[in-house]
């Protein structure tokens, strides 16, 4: 999974030069640049790479989802459907937008179920924002429809699947505007930083302006550069993006080992009868950062993480008990533990997030282990690891 395993000379030479012109910063200083412009190259690169029209690096991912709420308008009160199952920052983006994060179940692609989402719609929902959990896709074809028929926005939240594709389309790109993470473990990584690619123009203006303080980036004073709209600073760094955009360049190679190690260790764990693995709408898009399985019920999968544990197969998440990625341990959401009242806090539809229940995710949740595939293991660590792990799921 993280492109830190193979950080090396690229990246070291991508930094060095913004570091021998001492231009940090992502705009201007066009005199003494000496023609670097990382942030730049590295959005032009990544749109390419996803076949999109605009792309706007931004400081993080968390960054990334702000500013996709923000060019997308959604803001007090309004309504946006988030998965149960993610990184918490998606969640936090839309709280911090003043908007209502609303959760509807995951099926099991690990990933917001589009039955789920349209249960859970109402008058007040303006957007859905499915998250690519693991380096996979959501079903984003029916998700594509169930918020075209409502008239709802989509917001990708692809920080985890950078390089997966559905039926040969980089996800990220089926809605208005996808976010995507370079933070440290990451698929690729620049230390800090994030992404918004869109195909849509106005959406593109907004996101660059909103993660300058509003500028517009027209002409080459930036003291009298036109403030369209209130905005903040998301900005990222060119030492960050000279990273970024050495790793880009690998980002083939870390999903050819990825996918390598993946399918090595699958086939594998296939013929054991108690192991299912994670439905996959498009397998062959899969960036294959983590192989994720079902074990029969929720005992059995505690188990097999603990015992998997013990055998010595590291980089094994159960999420279900783990503090990081699934709702029934927020619990810091689940009491609302803030700084200060919140906007969205303040409305009558604000749920009480400490008494949501979703059995279904839940039962999906408390069978899945996922365990992350690195890029630096040998052939032989592959084969001692699908022995270790046979010898466990066999034993559950
Ligand atoms: C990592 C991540 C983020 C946030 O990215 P940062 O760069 O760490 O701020 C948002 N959503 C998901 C699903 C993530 O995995």
């Amino acid at each position: 999974m993280p492109g830190f395993e193979l950080f090396g000379d690229e990246e070291r030479k991508e930094v060095q030069d913004v570091l021998d012109t001492g231009v940090l910063f992502r705009y201007g200083f066009d005199g003494v640049r000496n023609g670097h412009w990382k942030a730049e190259t590295f959005e032009t690169e990544l749109a390419r790479y996803l076949d999109v029209a605009h792309c706007h690096l931004c400081s993080s991912g968390t960054a990334a989802v702000s500013l996709a709420l923000a060019a997308c308008g959604i803001g007090a009160g309004d309504e946006v459907i988030v998965p149960p199952f993610t990184f918490v920052a998606t969640v936090e983006g839309v709280l911090m937008a003043g908007a209502v994060p609303v959760f509807a179940n995951i099926d099991r692609t690990l990933c917001l179920s589009p039955e789920g989402v349209a249960e859970t719609i109402t008058p007040r929902t303006r957007a859905v924002m499915p998250v690519h959990m693991c380096g996979a896709m959501a079903r984003i074809d029916e998700l594509v429809d169930v918020c075209r028929d409502n008239r709802l926005i989509l917001i990708e939240d692809a920080c985890q699947a950078l390089g997966a594709t559905f039926r040969g389309k980089p996800v990220g790109t089926f809605g208005s505007i996808g976010c995507f993470s370079f933070d440290p473990v990451k698929t690729i990584t620049c230390g800090e930083g994030g992404a918004v690619v869109t195909n849509d123009a106005e959406l593109y203006r907004k996101a660059d302006s909103f993660a300058d303080h509003g500028h517009d980036h027209i002409g080459d004073d930036r003291g009298l550069e036109g403030h369209p709209i209130l905005g903040t600073n998301f900005r990222i760094s060119e030492l960050n993006a000279a990273v970024g955009l050495a790793q880009l360049r690998k980002l083939d190679r870390i999903l050819e080992i990825q996918r390598r190690n993946k399918e090595t260790i699958r086939s594998g764990l296939a013929p054991l009868p108690g192991v299912t693995f994670r439905e996959i709408p498009d397998r062959e898009g899969d960036s294959a950062t983590f192989l994720s399985f079902f074990l029969p019920d929720g005992d059995i999968a505690r188990k097999a993480a603990s015992g998997l544990s013990a055998a010595g197969v590291d980089g094994c998440f159960y999420w279900y008990d783990n503090n990081w990625h699934y709702l029934r341990q927020w619990h810091h959401l689940k009491q609302m533990q803030t700084t200060a009242p919140m906007p969205a806090a303040q409305y009558d539809h604000f749920p009480d997030y400490g008494g949501v229940d979703l059995p279904d995710s839940d039962a999906i949740m408390e069978r899945t282990i996922s365990m992350q595939i690195k890029l630096s293991w040998t052939e032989r660590e592959v084969s001692d690891r699908i022995e270790k792990m046979v010898q466990v799921l066999k034993m559950v």
